[in-house]
């Protein structure tokens, strides 16, 4: 009840839900005060949670911010959220995010920006939360869900929760079913909470996670007691520091950061390494040739005839296009246009064949620098969350803010953002710690001593 009260009186000044539930919070919160008095309480029983509008939930509009979707109910739940809901979670209610989670601010949201708790000091000009999952990332800073559901792509986890100030788990592609979450880029997308705390994050994916029948890209791998390992320090721990990632005009506060980081891992008895990632450089151009060709593929089922919204044409190819033209944001169209490019007959090998020979490197570096290192640190973000309109009309700045980002995703490996300290125009920045395949134990148990 708290919580639903906090959505009504707040929300309205920050968007980051676009479709509060307080019925089925208390339906649910019901329930799970009876299996509490009859001593059956579950993992996450009781506890309130904001869900991104990415999760398909049965019966409760689903749009993936995108005007196309309209009022589209789903007739079945996603996995994720099925999982946390058979855990006892409860359901406060659907949050914003970028229009079918393509961004970096949360402005390209059919239901409008969302607004980052944090201002820079002495100003109040409001800052982007980050995105995609910027309602996800807002929520749980301003305190109106106690953890989110969220997606990361290329960042869209990771950066929001820097920018935010929380805690951001991009599991190992594979660890959590995406069976359910409407699909943005296939071969990168992967399900990860946003929480307060790093404890927060090891519990919520120990619910989210494991695999599924319902899709075949879900991975057979034990699901360990995330945490259990918390407690077991990084003594001896082999921490590897890129140096492709001092990227040309890293701003000296970022750099300051990270060194910080380094200082704090080895003070809790890590030892820190140079090591080379030769070809991070390529990662940005290649995601942004990768994630474009699978949206357009996937994005071709919105047709006006299977989902939400219709614009009636004259005939069918008409009605194609004017559904598309009236439903799909700006971003999305780009998005389309990029990706249909790229894989068309004659650009498909100059673009999309050369990009996925890139993302085979970039999985090739990382797999060495294993052999030599546990875990890698970097900064999260080149920069703390920025004012509205700074960015959005450029996309190629805006395509910037995931430049430490994407490599996860190439190469499929789990990523954690946890909060770092504060820039010096006052909101907070965040370091990133990345695992080798299916080891978020160690990403988590280094990014307590970080948080
Ligand atoms: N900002 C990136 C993009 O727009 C990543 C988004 C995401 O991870 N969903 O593609």
């Amino acid at each position: 009840k708290a919580f639903c009260e906090e959505i009504d009186a707040g929300n309205g000044a920050i968007n980051a839900y676009v479709l509060p539930t307080p019925e089925i919070a208390l339906e649910q919160a019901r329930a799970a005060d009876a299996r509490i008095a009859k001593g059956e309480a579950r993992t996450l029983e009781g506890l309130p949670l904001g869900i991104k509008d990415l999760f398909c939930t049965k019966g409760v509009r689903t749009t993936a911010c995108s005007k196309i979707l309209d009022d589209f109910k789903p007739t079945y739940e996603s996995t994720v959220t099925q999982n946390l809901w058979d855990a006892g979670a409860v359901m406060l209610g659907k949050l914003n995010n970028d229009e079918f989670a393509m961004g970096s601010s949360n402005e390209t949201s059919a239901f409008g920006p969302v607004v980052n708790p944090w201002r820079r000091t002495g100003s109040d000009a409001k800052l982007v939360p980050g995105g995609s999952s910027g309602g996800s990332s807002a929520a749980v800073a301003a305190d109106l869900c106690l953890a989110a559901t969220a997606t990361d792509t290329g960042g869209s986890i990771r950066q929001p929760a820097a920018l935010t100030g929380t805690v951001g788990l991009k599991p190992t592609y594979g660890r959590c079913s995406r069976w359910g979450i409407v699909a943005f880029a296939s071969s990168l997308d992967q399900a990860g909470p946003i929480t307060k705390s790093v404890e927060d994050a090891a519990l919520m994916l120990q619910v989210m996670a494991g695999q599924d029948p319902k899709d075949s890209t879900s991975v057979d791998a034990p699901v360990p007691d995330y945490r259990a390992s918390l407690r077991n320090g990084i003594k001896g721990l082999r921490v590897g520091v890129p140096k492709e990632y001092r990227v040309a005009g890293m701003s000296a506060e970022i750099d300051k950061l990270w060194e910080q980081g380094i200082t704090w891992l080895e003070d809790a008895g890590a030892s820190v390494h140079e090591i080379s990632l030769p070809h991070t450089k390529y990662a940005l151009p290649a995601y942004y040739i990768v994630a474009p060709a699978e949206a357009s593929s996937n994005l071709a089922r919105y047709d006006g005839v299977r989902y939400g919204m219709r614009q009636t044409g004259s005939d069918l190819i008409d009605t194609y296009e004017q559904t598309r033209a009236a439903g799909f944001g700006r971003e999305v169209k780009r998005r389309v246009l990029i990706g249909t490019y790229v894989l068309s007959a004659g650009y498909y090998d100059a673009y999309y064949l050369k990009a996925q020979k890139v993302r085979t490197l970039i999985k090739r570096d990382f797999d060495e620098a294993w052999d030599k290192v546990d875990v890698v640190l970097t900064p999260t973000t080149p920069s703390p969350a920025f004012a509205f309109g700074e960015k959005s009309g450029d996309p190629l700045a805006m395509y910037l803010e995931d430049i430490f980002t994407v490599t996860v995703n190439m190469a499929g490996l789990p990523g954690l953002s946890v909060p770092a300290g504060l820039s010096t125009e006052g909101p907070p920045l965040g370091l990133q710690l990345i695992g080798k395949p299916f080891d978020e134990e160690t990403l988590l148990r280094t990014g307590q001593v970080i948080e």
